[in-house]
């Protein structure tokens, strides 16, 4: 089933145009990866499917509905830099995110409690946040963006910054995650996206290029996409 579509998108920051009318779907239930270089736009596609950009053309769907304000209830997001209050415990962070997104103190409290254990932060969970490694700030960041229990939770580069283990941890949970929700994923790096992910959205200067099974284009390139990016356009990089 078709959960999210996006018809003719683009983007135009004064005179540079980031997303160049683009046409993509979302399949329910899968993890999709947004796949592409520095610049590619993966972050203004994210921003504006998360409500936070409004797109200068095109037309967003969701469920087969015309996007409006109620879509945030819906979509979970993750920044490519997000920033916690080093000075919060991730249990008082947690619970005021959950009201923020309108859960009662009551819900917001339970559904911490329940995914500070989904995301193996649990011991933690009473300890100041400035005293967490990248992993586990990556991870309260995901219990962060999926408190309201989103059907999308769009995530801007996971993994890029941080180290094997973090990188692994953050990994893992994602594999567990998409039993419960549509992910749409970005990053540059293909071998990151091919772990958890089925499909992919391969973005190139504003544009989709490809679009697909990730097993499907791996075989007809029988080389790594963004090795392909790479070869392509030498210039970009
Ligand atoms: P990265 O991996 O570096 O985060 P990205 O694929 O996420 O890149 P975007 O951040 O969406 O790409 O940026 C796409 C292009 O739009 C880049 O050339 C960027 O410089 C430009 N851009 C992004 N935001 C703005 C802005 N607010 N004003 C002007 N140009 C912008």
């Amino acid at each position: 089933m078709n959960l999210l579509s996006a018809t003719s998108l683009k983007k135009t920051y004064k005179d540079y145009t980031a997303v160049r009318g683009v046409d993509f779907s979302l399949t329910s239930g899968k993890c999709i990866a947004l796949i592409g270089p520095n610049g590619a736009g993966k972050t203004t596609i994210l921003r504006i499917l998360a409500g936070l950009l409004k797109p200068t053309e095109g037309k967003i769907r969701f469920s087969g509905q015309p996007a409006n304000a109620d879509l945030r209830k819906f979509i979970g997001y993750l920044p490519q830099y997000p920033v916690f209050p080093s000075w919060m415990t991730a249990k008082e962070f947690l619970i005021f995110s959950g009201e923020l997104a309108y859960l009662s103190k009551k819900e917001a409290e339970e559904r911490a409690e329940k995914l500070v254990e989904e995301v193996g932060i649990k011991d933690a969970w009473n300890k100041p946040i400035g005293g967490y490694s990248g992993g586990m700030k990556q991870r309260l960041g995901i219990a962060q963006a999926i408190i309201h229990s989103p059907k999308l939770l769009l995530l801007d580069e996971p993994v890029s910054s941080l180290d094997p283990i973090g990188r692994r941890e953050v990994l893992t949970l994602l594999e567990k995650l998409k039993e419960e929700m549509t992910i749409l994923f970005s990053t540059h790096i293909l071998n990151d996206a091919e772990e958890v992910c089925d499909d992919l959205l391969l973005l190139h200067k504003g544009e989709i290029i490809e679009a697909g099974s990730i097993l499907e284009l791996r075989k007809k390139y029988q080389t790594s996409v963004i090795e392909l990016e790479f070869q392509d356009n030498p210039e970009q990089y």
